[in-house]
C-alpha cells in the first residue's frame, strides 16, 4: 500500500509499504478520509514530544473495516468507523479518573503507532466508534478535533448561559465556538488577523471586557496575556494551544488569580467518551462543520497541503488516500 512515512524530522516520503494484518483485538481499516491539522505540520517539520520514528502520521481517521483479527466482537467487515486515536492502559490513576488521554502508558495513533496517512491503518477494537449511516465521512472526520474541543470545554467547567472568549479563529477556535454554543454558552471569537476573520461567518466581535471562560486556541503569548486580562472573577482560562518552549515561561500575575478566585487549567487531547459525544453532536446537527472544510486533496499532495496550513490560508483540509 502507499503511505506517507516520516523517517527523520523535517521531511517525509511517499512509500510503498507492506499492508499490515490485524493481531488479536485489532482490526484493519481502509482509510476513507484523514484530516490534516497543525499538529501534523509540527510533527513533520519540527517534531513532537510524543513522536516515535519512523512513523506514518495521521491521527484523524474515518474508514471502513476491511479485516478483523481474533478476539474482536461488536464490529464486522464493511462497517464505517471513527478511530479514537489513543490507546490507554485502563489501570493507572489517570485512566481510572476518566482522563485516559493522560494515561501513563498512552499510545497515540500517528505518534507512537502508525496513523492514517496511508491506504490502510490498524486500530485496536476498543478505539473504534461506529458512525451512523446519515453522517458522511467528511463530517465524521471532525470528531477528532471536536473531541479535543469538548474536552477543553468540559475542563473549563463552562455552564449554560456563561460567556466564553475564544482566541483564534482557525478550525479549532471555530469548533470551540460551536461546541460552546451547543452547550448553551455565549461564545465570542477574538481573531487579530483580518484575513482569517473574513474566511467564514459565525463570529461576533468582542463587545465586552470580561468572560467567564477564556480559551486560547492560538500559540501566541500575546493571546494568553490578553485572555488572562479578560477573565471575570471566578473565571477559568484554558491553555488549549501549546507555546514554543522559549515562549512558555510567560509571566503570570498570580495575585490576580488569588484575589479574583480565578483558575488556570490545561487541556490536551481527548478521551474516548469525547469522541462519542462529538459524533452525537455532528450527527444531530448541534455542531455544524461543513463550511469549515476549505480543501479536499489527494493525500499524496501532502506537501502542498502542509504549505496551506503553514500560511494559514485554509481552514480544515481533508486528505483522501
Ligand atoms: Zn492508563
Amino acid at each position: 500500500m502507499k503511505a506517507i512515512v516520516v523517517e527523520q524530522i523535517g521531511s517525509f516520503s511517499i512509500r510503498n509499504v507492506n499492508i499490515p494484518h490485524p493481531v488479536a483485538g485489532e482490526v484493519m481499516i481502509r482509510v476513507s478520509v484523514t484530516g490534516l491539522c497543525r499538529t501534523d505540520l509540527k510533527l513533520i517539520r519540527v517534531g513532537h514530544r510524543d513522536l516515535v520514528l519512523p512513523r506514518v502520521p495521521g491521527e484523524e481517521v474515518v474508514g471502513t473495516i476491511s479485516e478483523i483479527g481474533t478476539d474482536v466482537s461488536g464490529f464486522s467487515c464493511g462497517q464505517r468507523v471513527y478511530v479514537y486515536p489513543g490507546t490507554a492502559c485502563g489501570k493507572c490513576p489517570a485512566c481510572k479518573s476518566g482522563a485516559e488521554n493522560l494515561c501513563e502508558d498512552m499510545r497515540i495513533m500517528g505518534f507512537h503507532r502508525d496513523g492514517g496517512f496511508a491506504e490502510y491503518v490498524l486500530a485496536p477494537v476498543k478505539s473504534l466508534i461506529s458512525i451512523s449511516d446519515k453522517l458522511p465521512d467528511e463530517i465524521a472526520i471532525f470528531a477528532e478535533p471536536l473531541s479535543c474541543c469538548l474536552n477543553a470545554l468540559e475542563l473549563s467547567r463552562l455552564k449554560k448561559g456563561e460567556t466564553i472568549g475564544i482566541w483564534g479563529a482557525g478550525p479549532a477556535g471555530r469548533l470551540l465556538c460551536r461546541g460552546a454554543s451547543a452547550l448553551g454558552a455565549e461564545p465570542f471569537v477574538i481573531e487579530p488577523d483580518e484575513r482569517r476573520r473574513s474566511l467564514a461567518n459565525g463570529f461576533k466581535k468582542p463587545t465586552r471586557n470580561g468572560f467567564d471562560v477564556c480559551i486560547v486556541a492560538v500559540g501566541s503569548v500575546e493571546a494568553y496575556k490578553e485572555a488572562i486580562s479578560h477573565l471575570n472573577p471566578r473565571g477559568r482560562v484554558v491553555v488549549f494551544s501549546g507555546l514554543a518552549p522559549d515562549a512558555s515561561n510567560l509571566q503570570i500575575d498570580f495575585n490576580q488569580f488569588h484575589y479574583y478566585e480565578q483558575t488556570l487549567v490545561g487541556a490536551y487531547g481527548c478521551s474516548y467518551r469525547h469522541g462519542q459525544q462529538a459524533l452525537e453532536f455532528l450527527a444531530d446537527g448541534r455542531v455544524k462543520v461543513k463550511d469549515l472544510i476549505s480543501h479536499k486533496m489527494p493525500l499524496w499532495e501532502l506537501e502542498k497541503a502542509l504549505k496551506l496550513v503553514e500560511k494559514r490560508s485554509g481552514l480544515k483540509i481533508l486528505l483522501y488516500p
